[in-house]
């Protein structure tokens, strides 16, 4: 029998090798941009076309090749960087696969120009699908530029299975971001069908986060530095109070290489232990410098993946040093005139100061006279005359909250429950439609006292027709027996049609601010807002005019409250992060599902009975009553004979 085995050719095989190093045009973002950075550029700069999708090119003004070089650099395993294998224990490139050129040629339209300084001439060379078309003496300036057209034209599979352009560019985003982060010491600009995304001229590292990120960053972050035998660490951390919701700008940098790292994020998070809100996620830029014979990057082809050879010193030095930085700057809180309201607590519980209380003593007080209306101290809100808490008539110890909270606060036995964000309970439950409610499948008893049981206080309570258990769900009495509802989730189904209808109908109402919002983002977030915008205005934002980052809100939906405004759209921006999530029909339908996630109560808040009445009306008004945004039951029924069952065991 004949032998079978054959080599494959090299485009084939060379096709074969793209598959594990350009899954998408940031792909070939990231080879460009490293292979520019590795050859020594201190200007670099990035341009693409739909997202990557019909164009990447990068033009660095580094060391440039030879006309041999410029032809062997598209030859599989073709690299400069390592001659031997030991030569990967001491790794100061980002490349030495020599895989990268060769698998983009593969798959794409290039073209190339390059020349080194001291030469007259350069190389011009196009190559398509792994042959090369042509290659010419060109005048250049010195340097590299790579130009990649039609990425995967020749795989119709791969290319089909591209992202829409918004996801496509979030990528290149972030691989732009890691290199030009882990380079401060590099100009880099960036543009993208002809506007520009980002120039950003050689900084320091604290100069570099803030122009990626936005001006606002500067104020937000906490130095961290430590150096040890084994391991250098420098960077930010941000404060606790700026944790966001994603985890949009965490990011390591070993000896200048973007990593990920599931156990060193663990110990960032160590560091932040009793910091945090619940899920909330700190912002970190960290730049570690390891001997580079003490870790393995080589255990991923796209090599953001890292092993150490201590990990477990790495993970103690690391949470112990951030530990300290934030212990360091966080102590006296700073005053700061700058500071954004609208990052602050979010939600209801904002924490309540409570006045010293100050007690009026009686001088003429005596206790052997028998006089019953000499009481000599008491307390305001049990109904009694003299005396008084200070705090207790004076509202002002906490109406500086940023809520508009209107909820009064009269002796310190009552809770304070800043209303604020319940408005938005009642928002379309005024002009309650009777008609909808009774043609919901429920009727709610009235309920007749019969018993005598009761004191006459405890029968008051009774007339309720709701009841809040364990701050989470309302128990209601239908004639059938009862009811159970889950407050958070519906209130959700409540906003979320709200916004729905809001949205299709085109007629929300909004409240102009007296003081237009500046909120700043990122030019990538800044992006997906610009999209957003259209949908958004639909459900009552006002925007007006934005600069480059930042947005400025002059008008805002009635159901939402100032001081909610940038949690809501940070929400936003965290679910629209991957496009338009695969349970949803629409991005109308994501914003509404986003906003009414972001604005409905929440387990654990207390509800007043008149709120426990709107949401119970509020959630049988709706269309879909039986299910929340994102089909989870928002009720359950207990019919009477349940109950009997029950007692009958
Ligand atoms: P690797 O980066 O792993 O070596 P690549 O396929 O990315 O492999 O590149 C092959 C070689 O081409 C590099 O080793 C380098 O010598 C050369 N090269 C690539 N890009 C540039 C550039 N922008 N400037 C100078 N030389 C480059
Ligand atoms: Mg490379």
């Amino acid at each position: 029998m004949s032998s079978i085995i054959q080599l494959l050719p090299d485009h084939v095989a060379n096709q074969i090798a793209a598959g594990e190093v350009v899954q998408r045009p940031a792909s070939v973002v990231k080879e460009l941009l490293e292979n520019a950075v590795d050859a020594k550029a201190t200007d670099i700069k990035l341009i693409i076309k739909d997202a990557g999708k019909s164009l990447v090119q990068v033009i660095d003004n580094g060391v440039g090749m030879t006309v041999t070089d410029a032809r062997l650099c598209f030859a599989r395993h073709a690299t400069s960087k390592i001659r031997q294998a030991e030569d990967l224990f001491s790794l100061g490139t980002k490349g030495f696969r020599g895989e990268a050129l060769a698998s983009i040629a593969a798959i794409a339209h290039m073209e190339m120009k390059t020349k080194q300084e001291q030469d007259e001439l350069g190389t011009h060379i196009v190559i398509e699908g792994s042959k090369f078309v042509s290659q010419e003496v060109a005048v250049l300036p010195k340097g590299t530029s790579f130009a990649v057209k039609n990425l995967f034209y020749n795989i119709p599979a791969r290319r089909n299975f591209l992202k829409s352009d918004t996801v496509e560019f979030r990528h290149v985003m972030d691989e732009f971001q890691r290199v030009a982060l882990a380079h401060p010491n590099i100009h880099f600009s960036f543009y993208h069908n002809g506007s520009e995304m980002y120039n950003l001229p050689a900084a320091g590292y604290r100069q570099r986060i803030v122009g990626i990120m936005s001006g606002k960053t500067n104020e937000k972050l906490v130095p961290v530095n430590e150096d040890t035998d084994i391991i250098n660490i420098q960077g930010f951390v941000c404060k606790p109070e700026f944790a966001k919701k994603n985890r949009g700008e965490q990011f390591f940098f070993v000896n200048d290489r973007f990593i990920k790292s599931g156990y060193l994020h663990h110990a960032v998070m160590a560091a932040y232990e009793g910091l945090l809100k619940d899920g909330s996620q700190p912002s970190y830029f960290l730049y570690l410098q390891v001997p580079p014979n003490t870790i393995d990057i080589n255990i991923h082809p796209t090599k953001t993946e890292i092993k150490f050879d201590d990990e477990s010193a790495l993970y103690a030095i690391l949470r112990a040093s951030i530990k300290h930085s934030l212990g360091q700057f966080n102590v006296a809180p700073v005053l700061d005139f700058d500071r954004d309201s609208n990052l602050d607590t979010p939600y209801h519980y904002k924490d309540v100061e409570v006045g010293i209380p100050t007690i009026q003593v009686d001088g003429t007080f005596n206790p052997f006279t028998d006089d019953k209306t000499n009481q000599h101290y008491t307390k305001t809100g049990s109904g009694s005359s003299s005396g008084s808490y200070s705090s207790g008539s004076s509202s002002s110890s906490y109406s500086g909250s940023g809520s508009s909270s209107s909820s009064s606060y009269s002796g310190y036995s009552k809770r304070v429950e800043p209303t604020a964000s319940w408005e938005s309970l009642y928002v379309g439950l005024d002009t309650e439609n009777p008609e909808t409610i009774e043609s919901s499948p429920f009727t709610f008893e009235n309920e007749e006292v019969t018993s005598s049981l009761f004191n006459d206080d405890e029968v008051e309570q009774a007339t309720q027709k709701t009841y809040q258990i364990h701050k989470k769900y309302i128990v209601s009495p239908i004639k059938s027996g009862m009811i159970i509802v889950d407050q958070q989730r519906a209130h959700q189904r409540i906003l979320y049609e709200q916004f729905l209808l809001n949205m299709t109908v085109n007629q929300a109402s909004s409240q102009q601010l007296l003081f237009p919002l500046d909120l700043f983002y990122s030019a990538s977030e800044m992006k997906q807002i610009e999209e957003l915008k259209p949908s958004l205005e639909t459900t009552g934002f006002v925007f007006d005019d934005s600069k480059t980052d930042h947005i400025v809100v002059s008008g805002i939906p009635v159901n939402i409250t100032e001081s909610e405004v940038s949690m809501v759209i940070e929400q936003l921006l965290s679910d629209l992060q991957d496009g338009i999530p695969a349970n949803s029909y629409s991005q109308n339908d994501t914003i509404a599902k986003s906003m009414a996630k972001s604005l409905a109560v929440k387990t654990g808040s207390y509800l007043t009975e008149k709120e426990q009445d709107n949401l119970v009306n509020g959630l049988f008004a709706c269309k879909d009553p039986n299910i929340s945004p994102f089909q989870k039951p928002t009720f359950i029924t207990m019919r009477v004979e349940d109950i009997d069952k029950k007692f009958a065991l």
